[in-house]
């Protein structure tokens, strides 16, 4: 693993290493996006709380949020239109 000694000890990282097992990783964290769209968050505040709950680094969870947006756009764009509208109310 290419993590350095920040963790604790006991706490394991939920997502595997995103340069040793990257396909493994990519979908992890594509499932963790899944529920946080579930939760109506936005892209930053995504990639905030998989930070703090999953220990997974802001850009890797920016990365797989950009491919899934290329990959469904139009879900994305109807995406978008809700979180506003949510926010605003
Ligand atoms: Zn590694």
């Amino acid at each position: 693993m290419c993590r350095g000694g920040e963790e604790e000890e006991q706490q394991q990282p939920l997502v595997p290493c995103l340069h040793c097992q990257p396909q493994e990783c990519i979908r992890m964290v594509q499932h963790l996006i899944e529920r946080c769209l579930i939760l109506r968050m936005s892209r930053d505040e995504c990639a905030t709380a998989l930070s703090k709950h999953a220990s997974i680094h802001p850009t890797v969870t920016l990365t797989v949020w950009e491919g899934l947006l290329k990959e469904n756009k139009d879900f994305f764009r109807t995406y978008s239109r809700i979180i506003s509208d949510y926010t605003l109310n």
